[in-house]
């Protein structure tokens, strides 16, 4: 395929190019049956042989994998495919055509096992039915064991790739190799996905939504992916290499001159100061607040400590991750969210059943509440780092003022234990909570008494707002930050806050989009707590604007009746302040 372009939607800013590595969706393993003379019959036997032994390794290891993280129940699925490495039937088959067909043993695999899989499909047993999948499981194993073909996952990126895959989990970004991944391009997920937002957070330019991404793409092409513009080409021709070349230089330019901010203050041009924090999600992170200018961490995201282990995250684990950051970081605050688990982050060894709704499910404050015992071992962890530093905590998917009030027990219980103890802690340790459910908008003013701050969650409020699973590409169009619905919440929001003499910011994605910074300003926020890479652009927003200005553009788009005219209103005004980078091409 040449020169072809495909169309996502931008979610990390950047521009990649290099061999790509398409991992998820495998292609089918087409075989022809190579003629094989006698003398080679017995070695294809042995071949055979060898790779059944190796499949069943394979499948004993995940096996113990799966038992060890979730319970027999689901390792049992396995004893299935076991089963059908022993099937007497089918090593008969295969030796015995291998002697009459004379062709090879691939072929012949691969052929047995089509037919058996024909044959369950016309089965009337729905069960049985359902068997196919363990039988296209057991032979694609089979047969990668026969072409000495390994299994292509994240983990076992070895050369700087982009990488491409239907889906790409949380989970999977935490343990894959860092310095190899050069972009990604996925057929799910959305702006407000947590993949979305870890690879802006580790500057990895991604593209999502790109319907058959990995059915149109072989593994040796060569691509061109633009997180700016959300596409990507596949081999493209000297044409679009130059104009990205010259895009490079450009871009370039544009980040000198937004450096040049990286010592000023946050503030408007008639002084009015905005907090400029940063949201990381995994530790390594944090240097790039600090690289960007930023003057603290509004969400620390700390579901990692959670990813890809067995066990739990002990209460010294929890200390030792926070206390690095806390050091780094004083005077400045650092606001430490507690676990939120559930959605589009999945942790096996929660035994979190699976979920119809897992967005609406037994998530965040919900799950932690119900398991204080965990819940406790990460509160003392952040008390005890917040005797060395400015450390707040912040609790999410707050729907009730008695969750605000029941954590609020659990907290008292953990510093009690730390007192009987005699560790220190900060005593006056601030709490608040995200706004980020409907609900907690609406009894903004009932909660507030209760915590010292709030902190809004866009990428949620939205999605139950609106009703729009944030991770579904089918429904991205929906996903509208300048939805007047979200517009007037925030307002309200806001406004509640201050006449209860707390501080109000927000920490969702809309908070990391220059076009809407002016509009933010102007509602009342006190803080933008953004993704790292964004902090120079929206700085220079900031440090363009007056409040007095900001207000007014606010108070216009409060009076618009849809987000497209607020949205192209917030684009003129933008254009003087930030011109437009990119560029648009054939
Ligand atoms: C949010 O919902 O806006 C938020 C910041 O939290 P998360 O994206 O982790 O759900
Ligand atoms: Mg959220």
């Amino acid at each position: 395929m040449e020169n072809v372009m495909f169309k996502g939607m931008p979610a990390s800013p950047g521009i990649a190019e290099g061999k790509v590595f398409v991992v998820g969706k495998e292609k089918k393993i087409s075989v022809l049956p190579k003629p094989i003379s006698d003398a080679d019959i017995h070695l294809e036997i042995a071949k055979f042989e060898n790779a059944l032994l190796k499949t069943r390794e394979e499948i004993e290891n995940i096996q113990k994998h799966i038992q060890t993280q979730t319970g027999t129940e689901h390792a049992e699925i396995f004893e299935a495919h076991l089963l059908l490495l022993e099937d007497r039937m089918l090593i008969e088959e295969v030796v015995m055509r291998l002697r009459n067909e004379k062709v090879c043993v691939e072929y012949i695999v691969s052929d047995i096992m089509e037919k058996y899989a024909r044959a369950f499909s016309e089965l009337e047993d729905e069960y049985m039915r359902e068997r196919i999948s363990d039988i296209e499981d057991v032979s694609k194993r089979i047969l990668r064991k026969l072409f000495n073909i390994e299994k292509k996952t994240l983990k076992n990126l070895s050369e700087p790739a982009i990488i491409i895959a239907h889906d790409v989990s949380p989970s999977d970004i935490a343990v894959m190799p860092k310095d190899k991944a050069l972009g990604f391009a996925t057929e799910t997920g959305s702006r407000t996905s947590h993949t979305a937002i870890m690879a802006r957070g580790l500057e990895i330019p991604a593209v999502v939504g790109i319907e058959h991404i990995t059915n149109d793409i072989q593994q040796d092409d060569w691509v061109i992916l633009d997180g700016n513009r959300g596409v990507i080409y596949i081999n493209p021709d000297s044409f679009i290499r130059t104009k990205y070349e010259e895009e490079k230089i450009r871009l370039k330019e544009f980040e000198k001159e937004l450096f040049s901010l990286h010592d000023l203050s946050s503030k408007t041009k008639d002084d009015f100061k905005i907090v400029l924090a940063g949201n990381i999600e995994l530790p390594e992170e944090v240097s790039s607040v600090f690289t960007y200018g930023g003057e603290g961490i509004g969400l620390y995201r700390t579901e990692f400590l959670y990813l890809n282990r067995k066990d739990l995250p002990t209460e010294e684990e929890h200390y030792e991750s926070y206390k690095r950051i806390a050091a780094v970081f004083t005077p400045v605050h650092i606001i430490i969210r507690t676990l939120d688990l559930g959605g589009d982050k999945v942790a096996p060894q929660m035994n979190i059943p699976p979920e119809s709704n897992p967005y609406m499910g037994w998530r965040a404050i919900r799950f932690c509440l119900a398991v204080p015992g965990i819940f406790k071992m990460q509160l003392k962890g952040i008390l005890r780092a917040s005797f060395l530093g400015n450390i707040k905590i912040m609790y999410p998917m707050v729907s009730d003022v008695e969750e605000v009030i029941k954590a609020g027990r659990l907290l008292q219980d953990a510093k009690d234990e730390l007192d009987a103890k005699g560790l220190p802690y900060d005593k006056d340790i601030e709490v608040g909570v995200m706004i980020e459910t409907p609900a907690a908008v609406m009894t903004a003013d009932i909660i507030a008494p209760y915590v010292k701050f709030f902190s809004i969650g866009t990428n949620d409020l939205i999605q139950y707002s609106l009703a729009i699973d944030r991770a579904n590409e089918k429904v991205a169009y929906l996903y509208k930050p300048a939805h007047p619905g979200v517009i007037r919440m925030i307002k309200n929001v806001i406004d509640i806050g201050h006449k209860n003499g707390i501080w109000v910011g927000m920490c969702g994605e809309m908070a990391s989009e220059p076009l809407y910074s002016i509009l933010l300003i102007g509602l009342g926020l006190d803080q933008l707590s953004v993704s790292p890479i964004m902090i120079p652009e929206i700085k220079k927003i900031i440090r363009s604007t007056t409040i007095q200005e900001a207000k007014q553009i606010a108070d216009t788009c409060l009076g618009m009746n849809d987000s497209e005219q607020i949205e192209s209103f917030l684009k003129e005004k933008l254009k003087p302040i930030i011109p437009k980078i990119a560029t648009d091409w054939g």
